[in-house]
Order: C-alpha cells, then sequence, then structure tokens
C-alpha cells in the first residue's frame, strides 16, 4: 500500500493477538500493518481502516490527536460508507501471513 512517499506492507498475523492483545497494529518504522488472522473479513475491514487512519495521522502530522474512540469511529465510518455508497468490500484471502 503506498501512501506518500511511503510504502506500508500489510500482512495476517496468527500471533498478534495471543502475544499483543492486539487485532491489528501499524508500525510506522517497519511500514507494516499487521491484522488478526483469526477476524472475519467485516472486522477485518474495519481493522485495517483502523489502522490506516494511524498511518494517515501519522504520515499527514495528525501526531496523536486521535484517540482510540475517535479512530474507530472514523473506521467504521469509512467502511459503512465504502459499502453502503461506494459497493466497495473488503477480501483479504490474498493478503499473506506475516509471522
Ligand atoms: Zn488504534
Amino acid at each position: 500500500m503506498k501512501l506518500g512517499p511511503h510504502t506500508y506492507k500489510i500482512t495476517r498475523s496468527k500471533t498478534l493477538r495471543r502475544d499483543r492483545s492486539e487485532v491489528g497494529r501499524a508500525d510506522y518504522v517497519d511500514q507494516t500493518i499487521k491484522l488478526d488472522d483469526s477476524m472475519p473479513d467485516t472486522e477485518l475491514g474495519v481493522c485495517f481502516i483502523h489502522e490506516l487512519v494511524h498511518v494517515i495521522a501519522h504520515v499527514y502530522h495528525a501526531g496523536d490527536q486521535y484517540s482510540e474512540d475517535v479512530t474507530d469511529s472514523m473506521a467504521n465510518g469509512l467502511v459503512a460508507y465504502f459499502q453502503d455508497n461506494l459497493g466497495i468490500t473488503f477480501d483479504f484471502r490474498d493478503i499473506p501471513n506475516g509471522d
């Protein structure tokens, strides 16, 4: 995924939830977004957009002004907008495992 000058690798993980108690993680140094492998695609879509909002805030210098609650609200709203108005749904079958 490209965002500005950055290229992020998106992977699924079987260990993220177990090891870090997280279902998604954006790493700005490694330039990765990891998503828990056990979630259904509808949850993965919201989780991916949540992490994407974090990356956008980081890349475009919004800092930490977006709380987790605000980031969750934006992710749920954006996914609903994509699905209900643009017909965009998420398919993560080709996203590789990055463990
Ligand atoms: Zn978050």
